[in-house]
């Protein structure tokens, strides 16, 4: 089959499309035929062998990328399943025992065997991949596969940081800090259709000119304005928000933490701009402020993320869908930040 491979770490250069073995089934395992795959920022890092937090080199090389992915049902092999060939699914993205007390519980990414397909495994982007028929959902026939392969990480991560961990409730303010990718997009529809006034910051003014048009977000607040706090204060009657949710780390805890009112929660699920911020423990405490670690959800968070669009017909807003060949100008766009949302790619 034709995968998205790289054969050394490096730069967008390493990015081909070559020939690798089919996958054969294990016993309880399905073959699903790819028919689109999203990428994510965790691309872009894998290429280039970097092993920050939570980023681990992958263990052999060549290496098929991809975390999600969408398509069809080719083969059931042995597994005792109801799904049939011909089905419409998309695949959970996370590895795991399936055994253990999380797995039991659907806290799959709790599991001591966790793992993202496309970091610890080969990933989606390719013809065939074989999962345990446990790890696929069937989607409506109203879904696009490219919505769906969209759909799995920002949505299940941005349930699992606002309803699981953070318990956002109706009427609460939520602010998201650095919006543009898939998990900011599904944070603020998740807190919008529950009834939540949404803010969001973003550097960059095309940028936030886009967010102000999206009918989820109430407010745009300048994030490259140093002090932005002082902007969220000012937009909620000087309460600050009830929830931030903050994915950057280091340059924005700060800020962030300032923007939160009394007893407000700071929901966090990354650090892509630094892992040690400068933080004021007593203005954690004094305020009621509480810090809550929200990282990508199991089977059971992303069961009700993804019937949460389904239902609500909230999309994942596709920026860009390309073919394999244009893998490399995929890596682009999420590296020089042109996205809202989520860039897919496709076998043919
Ligand atoms: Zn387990």
């Amino acid at each position: 089959m034709r995968a998205v491979t790289i054969a050394a770490y490096g730069g967008r250069e390493q990015l081909a499309v070559t020939e690798v073995a089919d996958p054969e089934p294990a016993p309880g395992e399905v073959v699903v035929r790819i028919a689109a795959a999203a990428l994510n920022r965790m691309d872009t890092f894998i290429r280039q062998g970097l092993t920050g937090p939570g980023v681990r080199q992958p263990r052999a090389l060549p290496h098929v990328l991809g975390a999600e992915g969408a398509g069809t049902v080719v083969d059931v092999g042995t597994a005792d399943t109801d799904l049939a060939v011909g089905d419409r699914v998309v695949l959970y993205p996370g590895l795991h025992c399936g055994r253990c007390k999380y797995c039991r519980r659907g806290q799959h990414s709790r599991c001591a065997h966790y793992g993202i397909r496309g970091e610890d495994a080969w990933g989606t982007q390719c013809e065939l991949v074989a999962v345990p028929a446990t790890d696929v959902l069937r989607i409506p026939d109203d879904v696009t596969f490219e919505e769906a392969a969209a759909a799995p990480v920002g949505y299940t991560t941005s349930w699992t940081m606002l309803v699981t961990a953070g318990r956002l409730r109706p009427g609460e303010r939520v602010l998201v800090v650095g919006a543009s990718g898939g998990v900011a997009i599904a944070a603020m529809q998740i807190a919008a259709h529950s009834g939540a006034q949404v803010l969001a910051t973003t550097r960059d003014p095309e940028k936030a000119r886009r967010l102000a048009e999206l009918p989820f977000v109430h407010q745009v607040i300048d994030g490259a304005a140093p002090g932005w706090c002082k902007e969220v204060l000012a937009a909620t009657d000087a309460e600050g928000v009830d929830v931030v949710v903050d994915s950057v780390g280091a340059p924005t805890w700060r800020d962030s933490i300032r923007s939160l009112a009394q007893g407000g929660r700071l929901v966090v699920c990354g650090a892509t701009g630094g892992d040690t911020p400068d933080v004021s423990i007593r203005e954690l405490y004094q305020s009621h402020r509480q810090i809550i670690g929200g990282p990508f959800g199991g089977w059971d968070d992303f069961q009700r993320a993804m019937e949460f669009m389904f239902r609500t017909g909230a999309s994942p807003l596709v920026h860009a869908a390309l073919p394999f060949e244009e893998i490399a100008e995929a890596h682009r766009i999420i590296e020089e930040g042109e996205h809202i949302g989520k860039v897919v790619v496709r076998p043919s």
